[in-house]
């Protein structure tokens, strides 16, 4: 068998569900690395509430310095009731924010799947989700989140006013323009762009760049513009009409919560978030389930793990560039939805309830 140069996986497990939906991953990196001609290296190391209780910080400069070098990091999740007490600065979310935000993780993609084994779970009529494959692609590090000046400050007449400021770059804009449009020509090659260029001179900014990015570069890819209100609409009364969604970072926020439950269940969706290229060519990028640490259930074996599992599936595809070995492990997790088996959150009439490790398991058994 030749083996191919090692690719580093850092898996930060966190806290709560954190580490038994990661602990599938882990099994399935083991697999890949027995049967098939990969050989991917796997560091583990805390973040969140477990680097807080062991070291008095969300996540350490060692750790920190291992996501710089590594290829991909596979985070589960952090937080929970346990740390609400602790100052701002040290809360387990801050380990978060310092990945997104010194990594330069700009771009949030976040698909919309709705496996039609599981069509029953949204609250949407099946005929309007059924088959749904959408793509949010959120700014992430720009925008109204970190825009200056913000605060809250007094004013003359003894009331306060607090202040946040809107504010996008031609560059911010059109690099995570080019990330949809790229993403699009491997899907069904087609982009809205949404803002509010109706009353925000940012969103006129925003349609503008992303308009001449697309006339100057990616002419072939269909680009519609909607605005913000419109799209959170059109995601309900007609959700299959998009394919790629880009948008800016406080309306992405919504806009893909808002899509994400069209699937109806949170222990489904994976994420990614990616940065600029490196001088090597390559992406630093993080790789997430979008939901919690679920500290209701942590520890009882009834976390689904397949966010976390197709989370690595989009590691394997976006920085590692396998997609045949990313759409066989996509296919081994439609396989065993087919035969009917569940964790608790997706549970049904006529199906097998299994716990997290047996979800694992009986996908690594369809891979085989
Ligand atoms: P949550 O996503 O953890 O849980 C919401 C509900 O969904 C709970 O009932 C939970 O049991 C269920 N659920 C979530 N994931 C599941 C899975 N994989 N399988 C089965 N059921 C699942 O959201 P929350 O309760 O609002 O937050 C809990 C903690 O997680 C908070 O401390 C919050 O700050 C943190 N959080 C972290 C992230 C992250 O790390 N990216 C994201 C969201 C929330």
């Amino acid at each position: 068998m030749i083996k191919v140069k090692k690719r580093k996986f850092l898996l930060l497990p966190g806290d709560g569900i954190g580490p038994e939906v990661v602990g599938e991953v882990k099994k399935i990196i083991q697999w890949f690395n027995k049967n098939k001609s990969l050989d991917f290296e796997i560091d583990e190391d805390l973040a969140g509430g477990a680097s807080y209780d062991k070291y008095g910080t969300p996540i350490t400069d060692e750790v920190f310095y291992k996501a710089l070098e590594c290829e991909a990091i596979i985070l589960g999740a952090v937080g929970g009731p346990k740390w609400d007490d602790v100052e701002f600065s040290k809360k387990p979310e801050r380990a978060l924010l310092k990945l997104r935000k010194e990594l330069k993780l700009f771009a949030n993609l976040r698909p919309a799947i709705c496996f039609k084994q599981l069509v029953d779970a949204s609250t949407l009529k099946p005929e309007i989700v059924s088959g749904l494959d959408i793509m949010i692609v959120r700014e992430l590090t720009g925008g109204i989140y970190f825009g200056e000046p913000r605060g809250i400050k007094p004013i003359d007449n003894g009331e306060r006013k607090g202040i946040n400021t809107h504010t996008y770059t031609t560059s911010e804009i059109q690099r995570v323009a080019r990330v949809a449009f790229d993403l699009a020509k491997k899907r069904k090659n087609k982009v809205t762009s949404c803002e509010k260029s109706n009353v925000m001179e940012a969103g006129l900014l925003w349609k503008e760049e992303v308009q001449e990015l697309h006339d100057k570069e990616f002419k072939d890819v269909e680009l519609n513009h909607m605005l913000a209100d419109n799209c959170a609409m059109q995601l309900l009364r007609n959700p299959k009409q998009f394919d790629v969604i880009v948008t800016d970072n406080l309306f992405g926020d919504m806009l893909s919560d808002q899509a994400s439950m069209l699937t109806g269940s949170l222990g489904l969706l994976p994420s990614a978030s990616l940065g600029a290229k490196n001088k090597d060519g390559k992406i630093r990028a993080m790789y997430e389930p979008i939901h919690g640490s679920a500290p209701d259930i942590a520890g009882q074996g009834l976390a689904n793990p397949i966010a976390t599992i197709l989370s690595f599936a989009m590691a394997l595809r976006y920085s590692l560039d396998l997609d045949k070995e990313a759409d066989a492990l996509e296919k081994a997790v439609q396989g065993v939805l087919d035969e009917g088996l569940r964790t608790k959150d997706i549970l049904s009439k006529g199906m097998k309830q299994v716990s997290t490790s047996e979800m694992g398991s009986a996908i690594i058994s369809k891979l085989q």
